[in-house]
């Protein structure tokens, strides 16, 4: 065993100038004893250690080791030579100071891979060595100059090096301590080389047993012996080959990895905290590209055909346009996201103004008519455009467990209503209903008793099913045409007209209602000459009606019905429509619904739902998408800034996370070097990196996406598809990798090996 340096020669090149630092060297060492390295500074002694340890590498001549030259070797020969073979110990330490006493020996001995039964113990017997027992569990950094220097070479005798090599292990301590660390060398040198660069030589002397001294890279003198070596000894020293670690790579990257989260939890916070930040910034920027994906949110709603404006509103009907079922509905119930199943949803578009004073406004007022002796007293509704529009719903959206009180709806004139008082003290109320789409700017007006009080808050009012199904057959029939007031003279109807028919309650058979607008108009007719009717107000009064019947297979079927009986007009209905009893009205009109609405949890599952029922076999969509035709510049523009700035904020969050991650690491340089010389696999030190950093991202990212999915981010994680969240994983993860590749290489360049 033994070095030998054979006119080894190391040059500095920087832009300017070319510094010879060493110079020709040759030099041989056995295998023990004391060699002390002097000069001015300057003159090369550092070098000379890093060229001997294998931490620098030479231009000229060989290092030989055991005889092996070591220019051929490659760079895991060297780790391997510096992990087996060499023990360090700096003028400044390097100590991990975060780390504990046993914590800072014991890991040079795992990462030496030495087999020991009990690491520990072996580790306390070092400490013991030189004299720092009961300080095992002290932190480094609490340590005085002299106990760190003693930790340090506690730490190189327990790699069991062959070579202890000491770059002026004394420059920090005073005399005594100084003496007592030469003195310690004297005895460890008795069965190991150990090679030291002093500037105090005197220090040393008594305990030294070779000088060699060098200046301006050259070796000037050599005294004492160039080789201790003994016979026989070349097979002594526990460490003849150097062990594979025990522990895999893997193991012991780990085993670090979650050490320095313990033992450094300033550097873990602060890099762990910019990992969260950037998962949870990228989350929410790519959030926004997610949510805005789909456009409709730019364009204006046109509400022609969907007066109820509901982005959440799904409209289905069956292929063959027939008629819903039971079956039908149940399906849809089921269909995930689906909140509610309106049945009759012809009935959602009808706008309806329900309290007085706030919906609408009923004035009375004096008017005369020409054909009129005295005036009459006229009614006039208003409705206000600033309450927030109402539109119906059925009871087929609620059940029974939705109510406090009361039942659910039966019959045409009972509601269920959410309020604070209870049933009994809830007065009968008009509505107001609104069709503009069928009757134009005509209302219909309904009484309602109150016969269920919701549990939940809401304006809305759950209309009966019977009462929507009459709405829904009245709009699918599309109006009847009425004949009547007969003109005597003419012998023909004067009166011919569309009306839509309605139910009247107290009406049978064939028995008809009109609205009191026509009586008095047609009542002075009856006495004018050219206009010789019969009036409406006529108690015989008869009228022709002629139904153009939609039939179930789309045709139209001609329906007349002659002398119907006209009976009491009705103050409350309005112009455009007829009363007519149930069982007539449903002679002419169609029960049931073709068409159904779907209210889902959320507009981002439009497409999920309507391809169910595109599978199902059902047409389907979206109310709000296909109302939504005109692009409004305004939003179009914000949602382009929108989109761009979020794609800016995703690269600029990568740049920072790279950035600052990085520059997290290199805080911890000194670590790095400290694994690196005490002969960590420089794939072992990369690999912690790796953890590190991943563990950090792999815990980030699924907290964010828990406390996206428990609420605290739902606006966007309701358009988060599985394929979105792989975007997201994917996008740390890269970040991560790059991150930590980038500061690898920066490892490789300025800590491990400084090859220039
Ligand atoms: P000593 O340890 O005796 O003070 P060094 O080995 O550190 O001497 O330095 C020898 C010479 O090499 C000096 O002239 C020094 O300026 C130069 N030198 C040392 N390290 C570097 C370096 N990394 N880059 C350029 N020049 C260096």
């Amino acid at each position: 065993m033994g070095i030998r340096l054979e006119n080894i020669s190391k040059f500095y090149t920087s832009a300017t100038n070319v510094t010879m630092a060493l110079q020709k060297i040759n030099l041989e060492f056995g295998n023990k004893g004391f060699v002390a390295i002097t000069g001015e500074s300057g003159s090369g002694k550092s070098t000379l250690i890093k060229v001997l340890s294998g931490m620098l590498s030479f231009e000229e001549g060989e290092l030989y080791i055991d005889e092996r030259p070591m220019s051929v070797c490659e760079e895991s020969d060297w780790e391997e030579y510096r992990r087996g073979k060499i023990g360090f110990v700096f003028q400044e330490y390097n100590l991990i100071d975060e780390y504990t006493v046993l914590d800072n020996v014991e890991s040079a001995i795992i990462i030496r891979g030495i087999r020991k039964e009990n690491i520990i113990d072996y580790a306390k017997k070092m400490i013991e060595k030189v004299g720092l027992a009961g300080l095992e569990n002290q932190r480094a950094s609490k340590l005085s100059s002299g106990q760190k220097q003693r930790l340090a070479i506690a730490r190189a005798l327990a790699k069991e090096a062959d070579i202890i090599i000491a770059d002026e292990p004394t420059g920090n301590l005073d005399s005594e301590n100084g003496q007592k660390i030469m003195e310690l060398f004297g005895e460890i040198a008795k069965d190991k080389l150990v090679i030291m660069v002093t500037h105090n030589y005197p220090q040393a002397e008594p305990y030294v047993d070779r000088q060699i001294r060098l200046f301006d890279g050259k070796v000037v003198s050599d005294t004492g012996m160039t080789i201790t070596e003994q016979s026989g000894s070349d097979a002594k020293g526990g460490n003849q080959e150097t062990k594979k670690n025990k522990w895999s790579g893997v193991f012991l990257a780990w085993k670090y990895t979650l050490k320095n989260i313990v033992r450094q939890p300033m550097r873990l916070s602060f890099i762990a905290l910019f990992v969260v930040i950037t998962a949870v910034v990228s989350f929410f920027f790519l959030g926004q590209i997610v949510s805005h994906y789909d456009d409709t949110y730019t364009k204006d709603y046109d509400d022609d055909v969907f007066a109820y404006e509901n982005d959440r509103r799904i409209v289905v009907k069956k292929s063959d346009d027939s008629v819903m079922t039971k079956e039908d509905y149940s399906f849809f119930a089921t269909i995930d996201k689906v909140l509610e199943v309106e049945t009759y949803d012809l009935c959602n578009d009808i706008r309806y103004y329900g309290i007085p004073g706030e919906d609408y406004y009923i004035t009375y007022y004096e008017q005369s008519y020409w054909y009129m002796d005295e005036p009459v007293t006229v009614r006039s509704v208003s409705f206000s455009d600033e309450a927030e529009p109402k539109f119906m719903r059925s009871a087929s959206c609620i059940r029974e467990s939705d109510l406090k009180e009361g039942r659910l709806p039966k019959k045409r004139n009972e509601i269920v209503v959410y309020s604070d008082l209870t049933m009994e003290e809830l007065d009968s109320f008009k509505v107001f209903f609104q069709n503009e789409d069928v009757w134009s700017s005509v209302f219909y007006e309904y009484d309602f008793e109150v016969v269920g009080v919701l549990k939940e808050k809401t304006t809305q009012i759950y209309y009966s099913e019977a009462f929507c199904d009459m709405l829904t057959a009245s709009y699918k029939q599309g109006g009847v045409t009425l004949e009547g007031a007969w003109c005597t003279i003419d012998e023909q109807y004067k009166y011919r007209g569309i009306l839509y028919p309605m139910i009247g309650e107290n009406l049978t058979g064939q028995e008809m209602q009109l609205s009191a607008a026509y009586y008095p108009a047609y009542t002075r007719c009856a006495g004018l000459a050219h206009m010789h009717c019969i009036s409406f107000d006529n108690e015989h009064s008869a009228a022709n009606i002629y139904v153009d019947k939609l039939t179930v297979e789309g045709e139209t079927e001609k329906l007349q019905y002659k002398d119907m009986y006209i009976g009491e007009s009705n103050e409350e209905l309005q112009a455009a429509f007829i009363n007519i009893s149930e069982d007539f009205f449903y002679e002419l009109c169609d029960y049931g619904s073709h068409q159904a609405s779907l209210y889902i949890e959320h507009y981002a599952y439009t497409d999920e739902v309507l391809e169910a029922l595109k599978e199902a076999g059902y047409d389907g969509v979206s109310s709000y998408r296909i109302s939504s035709v005109e692009y409004n510049t305004d939003k179009v523009e914000n949602r382009i800034i929108l989109l761009l700035t979020s794609f800016a904020i995703l690269i600029v969050i990568a740049l920072l996370e790279m950035f600052i991650v990085s520059s997290f690491l290199k805080l911890k340089r000194k670590f790095y070097s400290v694994f690196g010389f005490l002969g960590m696999e420089m794939g072992v030190l990369k690999k912690m990196n790796y953890f590190e950093v991943n563990l950090y991202t792999v815990v980030a990212v699924l907290l964010t996406v828990i406390f996206g999915l428990m609420g605290g981010l739902k606006e966007l994680t309701v358009y988060f598809k599985p394929v979105h969240y792989m975007i997201y994983f994917l996008y740390n993860f890269a970040l991560a990798q790059i991150t930590v590749i980038l500061f690898n290489r920066y490892l490789d360049k300025k800590v491990f090996r400084n090859k220039k």
